[in-house]
């Protein structure tokens, strides 16, 4: 396919890529994909690559789903847009009864977007807007927690929580509370898992305790934070912290957009720790990863207090311009009977019990510091040394190494920093699984030596 050099040179003279140094992609010779089929990518010159982070975390039943692509195939022909501010359309409207009769009880008004980032903005925004209506007008921040990740416009930014990714932005963010996150490798309490009794449930509850009184609601990745580096909430955290802020009163956000539609092993984290939050957003795993869509879900409470005269102004002044897509809504409806129809969670129970043995030799690995796993999301954490934990100097760039090397044995994955991640399709087949979970692991060896 030389044919298709052009595009190389192309990408390099044109595009310029997210969360990328550019400086270093100028020097790489960059992957072109050009097909997907399954749980492979295939690039321009017909190489094949394990798809080992789904595309970013969106792919739920592999690329060239016949089912996936008929449906967008179907609607394409009907209607492949109308606008939902004020109008109605189809799909968008079968899809929100199917969200609801699967989310976790009491949420049951779907507003729509396209993107993860949005349906937090919106989130915030509602959530904001519900209090300040409500006349309680000192509710006017967040409490989000240490390490978070939201999105990358500005609101979610604001209660985000990796200094990396967004102290350059301190001078235009909101003000929010900041309590810690859990990360038992890394305990910023300096506590250990088997003893420590939850002491960050007790911090958490510290900060609410002191600022309940001007929070507005507090903001949450649900069992894990995916973009930290596939950090886990220890057993009942989710729970404790969930009971906490409906004690006080404060609007609960559960952010799903990583972990939402089978990621962890249950269709939403939320299910796990059995809490009813007063919003979830969702988003990458919505449309079985074919197309852009998002959706923040809220309580019949919180609508009702957007409910007014015209003239009093109570609406929710915001609206994206491809909200609720008929191609992206009937995809999304296609996937989630998919989720039934090939009994996939049940299936996924097996394979997630297959890639927490594959993941158990990574530990004798002497710069593996930690193996962590929940469901489909893992995160091995690479160190300097293991003995104090120490990380790499971020110039040896340890975790790209470590793709590069498993580029070469044909899967393609992405670091977050010197955390090797792991996402698989959720449909991924077993062999294809082993193969994955081995390369990963020539692929580290080979570059952190025994
Ligand atoms: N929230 C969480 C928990 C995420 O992991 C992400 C993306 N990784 C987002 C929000 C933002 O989603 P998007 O990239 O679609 O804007």
């Amino acid at each position: 396919m030389g044919n298709k050099k052009h595009l190389i040179e192309w990408d390099k003279r044109y595009i310029w890529h997210p969360f990328t140094q550019m400086k270093d992609y100028a020097d790489m010779n960059p992957l072109v994909i050009e097909k997907g089929e399954g749980c492979y990518l295939i690039d321009i010159d017909g190489n094949r690559y394990i798809d080992g982070v789904s595309s970013l975390w969106v792919l739920v039943h592999g690329h060239g789903k016949k089912e996936l692509l008929d449906a967008i195939e179907k609607q394409s022909k009907t209607l492949c847009h109308s606008t939902l501010l004020g109008l109605a359309n189809a799909p968008s409207v079968i899809l929100a009864k199917k969200l609801i009769e699967i989310m976790p009880k009491g949420l049951s008004k779907v507003f729509y977007s396209d993107n993860g980032s949005t349906s937090v903005e919106i989130a915030l925004k509602m959530a904001y807007q519900y209090r300040q209506q409500k006349g309680q007008k000192k509710k006017k921040r967040f409490i989000a927690f240490t390490n978070a990740y939201h999105g990358d416009t500005i609101g979610a930014v604001s209660v985000g929580g990796i200094d990396l990714f967004h102290q350059v932005y301190g001078p235009l963010l909101f003000r929010t509370y900041k309590a810690p996150s859990p990360y038992c490798y890394r305990c910023s309490l300096k506590l250990e898992r088997q003893t420590c009794g939850l002491a960050c449930v007790e911090a958490f509850e510290r900060v609410v305790k002191k600022h309940h009184d001007e929070t507005c609601a507090v903001i949450i990745e649900p069992l894990v934070q995916g973009a930290a580096g596939m950090i886990l909430q220890p057993p009942g955290w989710l729970h404790a912290v969930w009971k906490i802020a409906k004690e006080y009163n404060l609007l609960f956000i559960a952010d799903e957009v990583a972990t939402g539609f089978g990621r962890t092993g249950n269709m939403f984290a939320c299910e796990e720790e059995r809490i009813s939050p007063d919003f979830m957003c969702v988003a990458k795993g919505i449309t079985g990863g074919y197309l852009p869509l998002a959706a923040t879900i809220s309580t019949e409470e919180v609508f009702d207090g957007f409910l007014g005269h015209f003239d009093e102004f109570r609406t929710f002044f915001h609206g994206h311009t491809y909200t609720g897509n008929p191609l992206a809504c009937a995809v999304a409806v296609e996937s989630i009977n998919l989720f039934k129809k090939e009994k996939l969670m049940e299936k996924l129970h097996q394979k997630i019990a297959l890639l927490g043995s594959g993941l158990e030799r990574f530990k004798e690995l002497s710069h593996v510091g930690e193996v962590r796993q929940k469901g489909f999301m893992v995160g091995i954490e690479l160190v300097k040394s293991r003995k104090t934990k120490r990380p790499y100097p971020p110039g040896e760039k340890i975790g790209q190494k470590v793709i590069w090397e498993a580029r070469k044995r044909g899967v393609v994955i992405r670091p977050l920093g010197d955390v090797i991640v792991l996402m698989p399709p959720l449909a991924i087949d077993k062999q294809t699984l082993e193969r994955l979970i081995d390369v990963t692991f020539e692929s580290i060896k080979a570059v952190t030596g025994v």
